[in-house]
C-alpha cells in the first residue's frame, strides 16, 4: 500500500470541535480532502456554514452542529445528532479551546479557573466518554486532542490554560493505555505560533511579532494547515502504531533555549 493510500480517510466520519475558524477549520478541510465526512462544531453558525461549504467542495458530506462545548447537555445532543446523520464517528478531534483571559495566578477567580478548565479539558473528557465506547466496540478509532506548547514552556499569566492543557495531555496518555487494546488510538498535537485569531495582536504589531519570533528556531508564524497536516496524519491509518504521543508543531520553540 502506498503512503498516499495510508493517508486516506475515505469511508470515515469525523467530528471536529472548534471548527468554525483557525486550526479546527483547517482540520475539517483537510479531512474532507482526504475523503472523510465531517461534522463541524462551534458556536458561530455563519462561520461553520462557510467551513461546511469547503468540506462539500471536496465532494464529502458536511454536518453543521452548533455546540458550546462548555455545556454537557449540548455535547450529548451534538453527539447524538452526528451519529444519527453521519452514522459512526471514527475520528474525534477535541480542538475547541483557548486561554480565555490573562491573569497572574493569585488574581484568578474560581469561575475563571472553572471556565478555562471546562473549555480546554472537561469538554474533551465528555466527548471521549460519549464517543469512545462505540469506537472501542468496533475496534476502530482515532482521537486527537489539541494541546499547547504552554505545557512544555509555561507562559506568564495563562497558568489556568497551561494547567488545563497539561491535564489534557495526561488524559490523552491515560486513554491511550486504556483504549489501545480496544483498537482506539489517542494522541495530542501541541501547537505554538500559529497564525490564528488568538495571536492577531502579536501578528499585527511588527515589533511584538519580531520579539516573539526570536524565540522560534524556524523564525516565522505557521499556518493552520501546518497543524492540520499532522492531525490528519495522526487520524489516518498512516499513524497506525502511534498512540499516547504528544507531537509539537511549534517551529522548535519547546526545545529552544
Ligand atoms: P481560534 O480562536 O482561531 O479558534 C478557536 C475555536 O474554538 C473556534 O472555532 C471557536 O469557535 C472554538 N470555541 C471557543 N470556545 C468555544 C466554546 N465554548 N464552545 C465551542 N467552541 C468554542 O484558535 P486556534 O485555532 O488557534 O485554536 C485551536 C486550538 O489550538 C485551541 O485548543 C488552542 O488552545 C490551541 N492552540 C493554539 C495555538 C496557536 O498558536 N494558535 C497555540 C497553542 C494551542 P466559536 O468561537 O465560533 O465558538
Amino acid at each position: 500500500m502506498s503512503l498516499n493510500d495510508r493517508l486516506q480517510l475515505r469511508g470515515r466520519a469525523a467530528l471536529v470541535t472548534g471548527a468554525s475558524r483557525g486550526i479546527g477549520a483547517a482540520v475539517a478541510g483537510m479531512f474532507a480532502a482526504a475523503g472523510a465526512d465531517v461534522a463541524v462544531l462551534g458556536r458561530s453558525r455563519r462561520d461553520l456554514d462557510s467551513v461546511a461549504a469547503t468540506v462539500r467542495s471536496h465532494g464529502r458530506q458536511a454536518l453543521v452542529v452548533e455546540c458550546d462545548v462548555t455545556d454537557p447537555a449540548q455535547i450529548e445532543a451534538s453527539c447524538t445528532t452526528v451519529e444519527e446523520r453521519l452514522g459512526r464517528v471514527h475520528i474525534l478531534v477535541n480542538n475547541a479551546g483557548g486561554p480565555v483571559f490573562q491573569a497572574p495566578v493569585l488574581h484568578i477567580r474560581d469561575d475563571g479557573w472553572d471556565r478555562v478548565h471546562n473549555l480546554n479539558l472537561t469538554s474533551a473528557f465528555r466527548f471521549v466518554r460519549r464517543l469512545a465506547p462505540a469506537m472501542a466496540e468496533r475496534r476502530e478509532g482515532s482521537i486527537v486532542n489539541i494541546g499547547s506548547i504552554a505545557v512544555a514552556r509555561p507562559w506568564p499569566e495563562i497558568a489556568a490554560y497551561g494547567a488545563a492543557k497539561a491535564g489534557l495531555r495526561h488524559l490523552t496518555q491515560a486513554l491511550a493505555g486504556e483504549l489501545g487494546r480496544r483498537g482506539v488510538r489517542v494522541n495530542t498535537v501541541s501547537p505554538a505560533w500559529i497564525a490564528t485569531a488568538v495571536n492577531h495582536a502579536y501578528i499585527g504589531d511588527p515589533d511584538l511579532s519580531e520579539t516573539a519570533l526570536d524565540m522560534v528556531p524556524l523564525g516565522r508564524w505557521a499556518t493552520p494547515d501546518e497543524v492540520a497536516t499532522v492531525v490528519t496524519w495522526l487520524a489516518s491509518p498512516a499513524a497506525s502504531f502511534v498512540t499516547g504521543a504528544d507531537i509539537p508543531v511549534d517551529g522548535g520553540f519547546a526545545v529552544a533555549m
